[in-house]
């Protein structure tokens, strides 16, 4: 019995690993987190969220502001599910499926953060209220933070963000301005 609770225990810890070494510094303790860590991590039906951010963002691609028509809207992870994989539903914003493979696995440039607090602030409460309804795992202090800290490293190391089809850049100098008011 207890050979078995330790065999059971060592491989849940081993499935742990590769995720934990991603929270290490992020948002460790945060009950998303908690919760993907101790259930595993489900991927949010993607028609759902599509629909709700679709929505939310006027039938317009997050990125390049043209309009969705005649073609589903991609969920694209703000912060890229390389980076933080969990589908919370503040870090999912619709894209057309050009924008959202350009961008790939790449964080997104200032101008797209600011453009994603301006978008917070208005509708992370009623965001929240339609997540809750269909069941989509979401936490918005968790996700500020889940923005914060890699845009920090990618400030911090000069690396490049996306901007426009091929384009990147680095982060500006004021990157985390409009970010710091919904964090505080
Ligand atoms: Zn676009």
């Amino acid at each position: 019995m207890l050979a078995k609770t330790g065999i059971f225990a060592a491989s849940r810890y081993w499935n742990f690993l590769p995720n934990a070494r991603l929270y290490a510094g992020t948002a460790r303790g945060y009950r998303a987190d908690l919760n993907e860590l101790l259930f595993g991590s489900e991927r949010a039906n993607p028609k759902e969220v599509g629909a709700i951010i679709t929505e939310f963002q006027s039938g317009t691609c997050f990125y390049c502001h043209r309009p969705l028509k005649g073609e589903a809207a991609h969920v694209d992870h703000f912060v890229p599910w390389s980076r933080y994989p969990v589908a919370l539903g503040h870090n999912c914003v619709p894209g057309r499926a050009a924008c959202n493979s350009k961008k790939s696995d790449r964080l997104a440039a200032s101008v797209h953060l600011d453009a994603w607090c301006e978008y917070q602030q208005r509708n992370a409460k009623p965001l929240a209220g339609e997540f809750d309804r269909f069941g989509i795992i979401n936490d918005f202090p968790s996700a500020l933070r889940i923005v914060n800290w890699p845009c920090n490293q990618t400030f911090a190391s000069h690396g490049l963000a996306w901007l426009r089809n091929q384009e990147l850049q680095p982060l500006t100098e004021g990157w985390s301005k409009p970010l710091m008011p919904l964090l505080n």
